[in-house]
């Protein structure tokens, strides 16, 4: 019998949470002109805050104060003086990096070893690296002098809701833009943090916006005469419906939607380390990673033997409480979520993969799913080919490395992919042949802001960090 863990809840009292939140335009919280809405914690399903829901009047004010911000202001300082807002954002970032934290777990649902060992430290690192940039812009492969494109309407999931801010926000300021960002709805409390963050470095107003609601809110950003450029980072449905918007305009567009990533295991992989890349690879933050390896597909010769190890190791997975240190597995971070999920492994089992989960109470109020595998799933399956992005990991089998790469690229999808081998010659060979913007090899989910990040196919188009994250930002 395995020692039992004692709770280790993380405190709240480090984090103080408003009863209601106004819109952040031009450099102060503002009461919207629309209605407003609520956000819960999805462990818990307490009612957090209520937050205001941007109409086209606070899109549009917050838009204007961005345009202003940016031909007074932002545009006219020298990139060494952007810089050093830039830095000082990080350095409070860090400074702040528990409440943070704490208030991500509260508002997103992920494990709070999560949010404090992953999050936080890649977003700080995010405004760090981009503040590096700021002064070298002439070294970014845009020629000697490059232009910013002016007001930048960005919109972000709610999976990793400070780091898609950061994605979009630290190189768009670094380059000379300002920005009207848009939090998803389920998530908008760290962005509303982030902003009491922009006050305290005194970043001049209008630089950065924060807009809260939902989809209509994202589609008047879209639609705005305003704006110079779309970021999206969301569904491949959503991103779709942007691109149809922006056509015959000359706004530019980069979109980081979906994925349905193949983690790829060959016989002559450590199996062990490759169960802890399997085990990270779908379900760390619950399986709501754009970049989740979703699809394992696994040697035919090793499989039996991986699959015991693996639901072993699964055996072993936390599920609960976000706050608790010792959790690894969170809440699902909404109903409709759950409800996806919900339907999707339904119809595996429906169509005739076989499921398993290892045994695991689950809290009674909230959003949970227990970590869920499929085996005997082929091509066809409907849980093999769309994106669940939750805990569900289904399993197919392959012979040779041909076949591994035919299947893995057999998807309209193409963010990610992992490789295990020992070979160094084969990893070389697959990552070549991979149809998928970022292959781990004998890893999986490393991301750091040196390194670019994007899609092939309907996965989007643009890339995201690295030198190549600024190309994104300037003319
Ligand atoms: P979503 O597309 O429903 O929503 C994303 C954001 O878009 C939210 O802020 C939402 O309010 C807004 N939105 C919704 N409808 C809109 C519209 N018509 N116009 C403008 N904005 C609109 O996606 P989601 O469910 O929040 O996030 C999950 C999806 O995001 C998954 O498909 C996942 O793969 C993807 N994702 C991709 C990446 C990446 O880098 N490629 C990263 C994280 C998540």
């Amino acid at each position: 019998m395995p020692f039992e863990y004692a709770p280790a809840p993380e405190s709240r009292s480090i984090v103080d949470i408003k009863a209601s939140y106004g819109l952040f335009i031009d450099g102060e919280f503002v009461d919207g002109h629309g209605k407003s809405f609520k956000t819960i914690s999805p462990s818990t399903e307490e009612v957090l805050a209520e937050v205001a829901e941007a109409d086209e009047a606070d899109v549009d004010a917050a838009v204007k104060a961005a345009r202003k911000a940016y031909d007074k202001v932002w545009s006219k300082l020298p990139g060494r003086e952007r810089a050093k807002y830039l830095y000082r954002i990080a350095r409070i970032i860090q400074e702040r990096s528990r409440e943070l934290a704490v208030l991500e777990s509260i508002d997103n649902g992920k494990p709070i070893k999560e949010s404090r060992d992953v999050d936080i430290p890649i977003v700080a690192a995010h405004f760090f690296y981009y503040a590096g940039w700021a002064d070298k812009l002439e070294y970014a492969g845009r020629g000697t002098d490059p232009q910013p494109l002016g007001v930048a309407g960005q919109i972000i999931p709610w999976n990793f809701p400070l780091l898609m801010l950061a994605w979009k926000i630290a190189p768009a300021l670094a380059c000379g833009n300002t920005v009207v960002l848009k939090p998803a709805e389920t998530t908008p409390l760290t962005a509303l943090l982030f902003a009491e963050i922009c006050q305290q470095a005194d970043l001049p107003p209008g630089v950065v916006n924060i807009i809260t609601g939902a989809g209509g809110t994202g589609q008047a950003l879209v639609a705005h005469r305003g704006i110079d450029k779309v970021a999206f980072t969301g569904s491949t449905e959503v991103g779709k419906a942007i691109a149809r918007t922006v056509a015959g305009t000359d706004k530019k567009v980069t979109l980081e939607l979906g994925g349905k990533a193949a983690n790829i295991v060959f016989d002559d992989a450590p199996l062990d380390q490759a169960v802890e890349g399997i085990v990270t690879g779908i379900f760390f933050n619950q399986g709501h990673v754009c970049c989740a390896g979703s699809r394992l597909l696994v040697q035919e010769s090793v499989a039996e033997e991986l699959l015991a190890r693996l639901k072993r190791r699964m055996s072993t997975l936390r599920v609960g409480d976000p706050l608790d240190k010792n959790t690894d597995i969170g809440a699902i971070n909404s109903a409709e979520q759950l409800a996806r999920i919900r339907e999707l492994s339904a119809i595996g089992e429906a169509e005739g993969a076989g499921r398993w989960s290892p045994e695991c109470e689950l809290p009674t109020t909230g959003f949970w799913f227990p970590p869920t595998l499929f085996t005997d799933v082929t091509q066809a399956h409907r849980i093999a080919r769309e994106e669940i992005f939750g805990p569900v990991l289904s399993v197919l089998t392959f012979r040779t490395p041909s076949e591994a790469v035919e299947k893995a690229n057999n998807t309209p999808y193409g963010l990610s992919a992992g490789v295990w081998t020992e070979k160094g010659s084969r990893i070389l060979s697959m990552a070549n042949q991979l149809r998928a913007g970022v292959v781990w090899a004998n890893t999986f989910n490393k991301f750091d802001p040196t390194s670019p990040f994007g899609g092939f196919k309907e996965s989007g188009y643009g890339r995201e960090g690295g030198r190549h994250g600024l190309e994104a930002y300037l003319k």
